[in-house]
């Protein structure tokens, strides 16, 4: 018998029930605004900012409208001016190359390794052709972040990461989004937190976070803020930053504080779940499975492989059999950008270089969601699958 699987890879966990009265509580008060408090009343973003920044151990936190936003924000704040290169890892997400983009600076993209993080060696080759690293940890893998800060703390360069699949994943210990200048969030449905749409940005540099705070819109109600630091710092940022609005608001706030605490239970979650489908696809022939080091725990909210020197013809009919059978699979090699999926060749508006080594690992990257509503027994099944259809073939 040939094994279906029926599943959706895109269906999330619905909103704790907590969160959901709290969001309901917002909705019949009326002051969505995150400014908008009744007397003693402290709102749902300033209270949610408290919570994450205590999460990921950060002396400031500032809650945005999308995790686009808080890179923006994060390269505003570190001040990426027009015309500025900036480093950043050539296999990420749209939203990456966008922001750099959105703030006038040029992406200058760096190689990745198979293990699918940032080519240390090549970053340490184009250290001197910027001042600032986007550094994306894209679908949860970590580089040696001891090595990474060395490279760029000698260079001179200051680091922003992008924690969009790393949230709660650590290094040695500490979080992602800890080791750089700045670390940004996203909080959008098919991240690890879920508000639809929304943000963070996390620092311990208290002017960094003023501007920051001043960015995002906050007019001249900053004192407000309970994870940002003090009016003294403000005393020349408020004068000098521009407004550019994109402010959490209380009712995302309200959804998003039950699921902090859920944090540690969805990762063992994750991360039980890719360890079944790893298990199974472990050993097999013409796959390689992306390597962490011993220092990271990751968050395995979704799965790679790398079908190294596969022709275009046989991963595509790899992918259609596997689709037949109901496994969604995304691939990195496709001559079209799709849906979520593009590369740092689609992305036009910015020069496009020549990465040998990256092109070879996109080419045979195959990506796939592991959402938390799968059962381990469903990611046995989407395992034997693709073992399934990865061994036919190669026959
Ligand atoms: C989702 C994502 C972002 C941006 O998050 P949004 O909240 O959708 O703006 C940034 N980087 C990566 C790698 C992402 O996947």
């Amino acid at each position: 018998m040939t094994e279906v699987f029926k599943g959706s890879f895109t269906q999330q966990d619905p909103i704790p029930a907590e969160g959901i009265a709290a969001a309901t509580a917002v909705m019949q008060h009326g002051r969505l605004h995150r400014y908008n408090e009744a007397a003693g009343e402290t709102a749902e973003a300033a209270l949610l900012e408290q919570e994450f920044a205590a999460y990921v151990g950060a002396e400031y936190a500032l809650a945005v409208a999308s995790g686009g936003y808080a890179i923006c924000t994060a390269l505003r704040a570190v001040g990426v001016k027009h015309g500025d290169p900036v480093l950043t890892n050539a296999f990420t997400l749209a939203p990456v190359p966008g922001a750099i983009a959105a703030v006038g600076g040029t992406p200058v993209y760096v190689e990745v390794t198979p293990d699918l993080v940032i080519d240390l060696d090549d970053l340490a080759a184009k250290a001197d052709q910027a001042k600032v690293l986007l550094l994306s940890h894209m679908r949860g893998h970590i580089c040696d972040m001891d090595r990474l800060m060395q490279i760029c703390d000698a260079a001179g360069i200051t680091v922003v990461e992008d924690c969009a699949h790393t949230m709660g994943a650590t290094w040695k210990g500490v979080q992602s989004g800890r080791h750089g200048a700045v670390g940004c969030y996203s909080t959008q449905t098919y991240k690890h937190i879920n508000s639809g749409e929304g943000g963070f940005l996390v620092t311990d540099d208290a002017e960094l976070m003023a501007r920051a705070v001043m960015l995002s819109g906050s007019y001249m109600l900053y004192g407000k803020h309970r994870a940002g630091p003090g009016p003294e710092v403000y005393e020349e940022i408020r004068y000098e930053t521009p407004n550019i609005s994109g402010r959490m608001d209380n009712l995302r706030a309200a959804v998003l504080r039950p699921q902090i605490p859920l944090l540690a239970g969805r990762i063992a979650g994750w991360n039980a779940r890719h360890n079944v489908v790893r298990d199974v696809l472990h050993g097999l022939n013409g796959v390689y499975l992306p390597q962490a080091p011993e220092a990271a725990v990751r968050v395995g909210s979704s799965f790679q492989f790398l079908m190294r020197g596969w022709a275009t013809e046989r991963i595509e009919a790899l992918m259609a059999a596997c689709a037949k059978r109901g496994v969604d699979l995304k691939w990195f090699g496709a001559a079209e950008p799709k849906a979520f999926t593009s590369r740092y060749d689609s992305w036009r508006y910015a020069p496009v270089p020549k990465l040998p080594k990256t092109d070879a690992i996109l080419a045979g990257l195959i990506d796939m969601r592991l959402p938390l509503t799968f059962s381990l027994e469903d990611c046995d099944l989407i395992g034997r699958i693709l073992r399934d259809e990865i061994t036919k073939a190669q026959s």
